[in-house]
């Protein structure tokens, strides 16, 4: 078995669904122009560090020096239960425990099984936690395209994935093809129609109408013509990934630190807007939720009621 059959065989073993190679080089020139002009058009909204260590962004052997293969994986976050639709909706991937933790964790026992390969090598593990283009580098290691949701789509699997990166100080050809956009995202827009508030278009995402910034990411309030169109999403939205044909047959996940612990899944309503913030701290301790913060949280309860 070669190297890069040995080390994918392992990523699934830990769990992975999809585990893949790319040379670690500078971005493409067309990426690069993509991501500046959409910062200069503001659409990252408030999150300022898309602007800063650009140049790490754009160059992976600048943050991790001496790395020359970046292994990108994909761990399956879609619940093996819904929240009933009637009550509040959280965004699925934050049903559980905080997924940097977890991936990272996996990542680093790859990193054992690969050091047993290859004496001497290095690594370091990322998941949404450095200047890095996940997605641009999932797609160079042929693990999918992206779509017009600007979520990764892995052919016969859909978009409900977390990517992690491992960036290696090895060299690791793999024989897999980067993809073509068009051989997987079907361009049908349902995506684009299904946006509650017009944040995704065919040139992108503007995160400063996106639920998903607004409802997490974001400190203020929510504007009033963005709230009204809430529905019931107290934190994140699945709303251009729901109708996406590609998760048409999500599986559930096999990873039990996704599952959303009972007591969250039976707050009703009532129980949200009571919830208090000691009670928020021992229920959301060590989940991605923490990262709206209890006020964050409190915001978005009394956004989606008009209040
Ligand atoms: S996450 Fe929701 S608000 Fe953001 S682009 Fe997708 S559908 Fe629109
Ligand atoms: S909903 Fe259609 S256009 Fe949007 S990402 Fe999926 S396949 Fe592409």
């Amino acid at each position: 078995m070669n190297l890069a059959h040995s080390i994918e065989e392992e990523a699934l073993r830990l769990g992975f669904s999809a585990c893949g190679f790319a040379k670690a080089e500078l971005v493409s020139d067309g990426v690069v122009g993509v991501l500046d002009n959409w910062t200069a058009q503001g659409h990252h909204a408030g999150m300022g560090y898309m602007e800063r260590n650009r140049h790490l962004r754009i160059d992976p052997t600048l943050l991790v020096p001496g790395c020359r293969t970046l292994i990108v994986v994909a761990l399956n976050y879609y619940p093996k239960q819904l929240l009933p639709k009637e009550g509040y909706q959280i965004a699925y991937y934050a049903y559980g425990k905080d997924y940097h933790r977890v991936v990272k964790d996996k990542l680093y026992q790859l990193l054992i099984h690969i050091k047993s390969c290859i004496p001497g090598v290095e690594g370091r593990a990322f998941c949404d936690t450095a200047p890095l283009l996940e997605r641009y580098w999932a797609v160079k290691a042929g693990l999918g395209t992206i779509g017009r949701n600007r979520q990764l789509i892995i052919p016969g699997m859909g978009s409900y994935f977390f990517l992690g990166v491992l960036a290696v100080t090895a060299e690791i050809n793999d024989t897999k093809k980067e993809k073509s956009g068009s051989d997987i995202c079907l361009d049908c827009n349902r995506c684009l129609k299904a946006c509650p508030t017009g944040a995704l278009t065919t040139d992108g995402i503007d995160c400063r109408r996106c639920l998903s910034y607004l409802t997490i990411e974001h400190r203020g309030d929510i504007p009033d013509d963005i709230a009204h169109k809430m529905g019931h999403r107290i934190y994140g939205c699945d709303a251009c990934q729901q109708v996406c044909p590609h998760n048409k047959n999500a599986h559930s996940t096999e990873e039990s630190a996704f599952n959303m612990p009972p007591e969250v899944a039976a707050m009703t309503p009532a129980d949200w807007h009571s919830l208090t913030e000691e009670r928020y701290k021992s229920l959301f301790k060590d989940s991605a939720i923490e990262r709206a913060g209890y006020q964050g949280l409190r915001r978005n309860i009394t956004a989606v009621n008009g209040e």
